[in-house]
């Protein structure tokens, strides 16, 4: 199917009422799959005339490099890229205008104290290497897939004092959606990973947690991500389904590569939106490149956002 055909079809079968979101980890420098991404986030709330919302995702404070969320934040304002608070959620002071992940410890411990209550979430005390132990081969994706040593077990089967991680049990059939740019999905959470780590040692709320119990708070009827988050979209639904929030519609945008064919990382910089800042390169180009390379565009022209999104009307 058409991308732009499906933009706007998504656009109108929501009545208006789309709410996105962009949400950067801030743990380094953006390289030029987290910017198409954005901008593709962006276009996708604009066409279907809803809220953006820009939220920072600091839960994972040992990831978190200083300096990196004001960087994020300068490079997208760079781009003409806007958002604003969503309306009815409720926006904590640590940021204006931006939804801070840091901020919202008590709605995830809300969130894991419901899981147990209904016995969904246990404590765990295995090891990488414990599982490693047991399960001698990754499965076909990669994954040593926890084989629930400690399922059942029970808070007091462990010593005063165990460092303990939790898992969410994880349904046991296919999970299926249809990604509205990866196409139809299907997977076993429990034969691709396994039960899921919702909170890890020593207390911090896992990834999978913290973003499901944010897009139920804020809201959010679509999300737009990298696609290396595409195998941890089942294991997600299932902690919506189990939360009782309905299931977002989620488009996976497919990971930029560089002209090695390698996957863009945060770590090298190469791709980094700063150096090409500072070599000179200007937003329209960026922009008319990025939506190029997405197709949104028949050849790479300058041009502004704005521009892009009205070609795209
Ligand atoms: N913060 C995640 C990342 O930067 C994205 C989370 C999400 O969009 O669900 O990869």
């Amino acid at each position: 199917m058409n991308l732009k055909y499906q933009l706007l079809q998504a656009g109108s079968l929501s009545n208006g009422k789309v709410r996105g979101r962009y949400a950067p980890s801030p743990s380094g420098v953006q390289h030029l799959g987290n910017i198409q991404t954005a901008i593709f986030a962006w276009l996708q709330v604009r066409l279907a005339g809803g809220e953006f919302a820009l939220r920072m995702d600091d839960i994972d404070t040992p990831r978190i490099k200083p300096g990196s969320a004001e960087q994020i934040i300068d490079d997208l304002e760079w781009l003409g890229l806007d958002w604003e608070p969503l309306s009815g959620v409720e926006y904590r002071p640590g940021a204006d205008e931006i939804y801070l992940e840091s901020e919202y410890l008590d709605y995830y411990e809300a969130a894991f104290d419901f899981l147990v209550q209904k016995d969904l979430l246990y404590p765990c005390a295995c090891s990488r290497r414990d599982i490693r132990k047991r399960v001698s081969e990754p499965n076909a994706a990669g994954h040593y897939v926890y084989p629930g040593t400690c399922r059942g077990l029970g808070r007091d089967s462990f010593g005063q004092g165990a460092s303990l991680l939790w898992r969410f049990i994880v349904p046991d059939y296919e999970i299926e959606f249809t990604d509205m740019l990866a196409g139809p999905y299907v997977q076993n959470v429990a034969e691709s990973w396994g039960d899921i780590i919702v909170r890890r040692r020593g207390g911090l709320f896992a990834y999978q947690l913290v973003s499901v119990v944010d897009d139920i708070q804020m809201g959010i009827t679509d999300i737009v991500r990298g696609a290396d988050l595409l195998d941890s979209t089942p294991g997600q639904i299932a902690l919506f389904e189990a939360l009782g929030a309905e299931v977002p519609r989620f488009w996976h945008v497919p990971v930029k590569t560089d002209a090695q064919g390698n996957k863009l990382a945060k770590r090298d910089g190469s791709d980094s939106l700063q150096n090409l800042r500072q070599a000179g390169k200007r937003a329209e180009e960026v922009i008319g490149e990025l939506a190029f390379d997405l197709g949104l565009l028949d050849s790479a022209r300058e041009l502004s956002l704005q521009e892009l999104l009205q070609q795209l009307r």
